[in-house]
């Protein structure tokens, strides 16, 4: 099947491009481990993207809404420079303290930061003042909207909002393409992406320089 492929081409290109990693599989482990979802989260190579991409901006100051047991957070917390800092945005507290047990192992607990709490709530009472080079967007997909819209206001000019899952949940990224299509300050294109997770894929949106 075309499930079977894109395992295997995963498996295969992954085995060039994305070593073994202790510190992911442990944080994996204890994750599935202490019963947290964890297939929700992203691929390996999702997660290596993840990090390219923050180094690509030269990014030093993240946001993450959706934080599960910490794996996408650790691939993005390794991007940044020393006095970079990531905040990641969790409602539940079991997630959230794994996800901080998983940071401390990987040594990232002074640069990463979970916020327990609704993450709207969270985002509002963020100060654009103090706007992000990258945006994370993978919580409860019903929300997508309401989290893309703060996003759009907390990221900086020439910054990047990524939104997971829109291929597999379409109803709740439909909104947001509607908002897109008109949209003067955001450039943005879906990519679809199919993996050892299945058939999925990511809007990428970027802020104009100069908005
Ligand atoms: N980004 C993670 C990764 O790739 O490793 C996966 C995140 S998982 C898909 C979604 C997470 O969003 C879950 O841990 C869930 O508890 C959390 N979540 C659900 N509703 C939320 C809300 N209203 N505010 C904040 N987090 C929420």
């Amino acid at each position: 099947t075309i499930e079977d492929r894109a395992r295997e081409s995963d498996n295969y290109n992954n085995s060039f491009l994305v070593p073994a990693d202790p510190v992911l599989d442990a944080a994996l482990k204890n994750a599935s481990d202490k019963g947290l979802p964890v297939d929700d989260g992203v691929s390996k190579a999702q997660g290596k993207f993840l990090y390219l991409l923050a180094k690509t901006l030269n990014a030093k100051r993240i946001l993450e809404v959706g934080t599960l047991g910490g794996y996408s957070t650790i691939w993005l917390g390794r991007a940044l420079p020393e006095d970079g800092e990531l905040y990641t945005l969790e409602v539940s507290k079991e997630h959230a303290k794994v996800a901080e047990e998983n940071l401390s192992v990987a040594g990232l607990s002074a640069k990463c930061k979970v916020i327990v709490g609704p993450a709207y709530n969270s985002m509002l009472d963020m100060k654009p003042e103090v706007p992000y080079d990258l945006i994370f967007i993978d919580a409860d997909k019903p929300s997508n909207t309401k989290y893309f819209t703060e996003a759009k206001r907390l990221v900086r000019a020439g910054g990047v909002i990524i939104v997971d899952n829109v291929i597999q949940f379409p109803d709740h990224v439909e909104e947001i393409l509607q908002a897109l299509r008109n949209d003067k300050d955001l450039e943005a294109v879906t990519m679809g992406t199919i993996g050892e997770k299945g058939y999925d894929g990511f809007i990428y949106a970027r802020k104009r320089s100069g908005s």
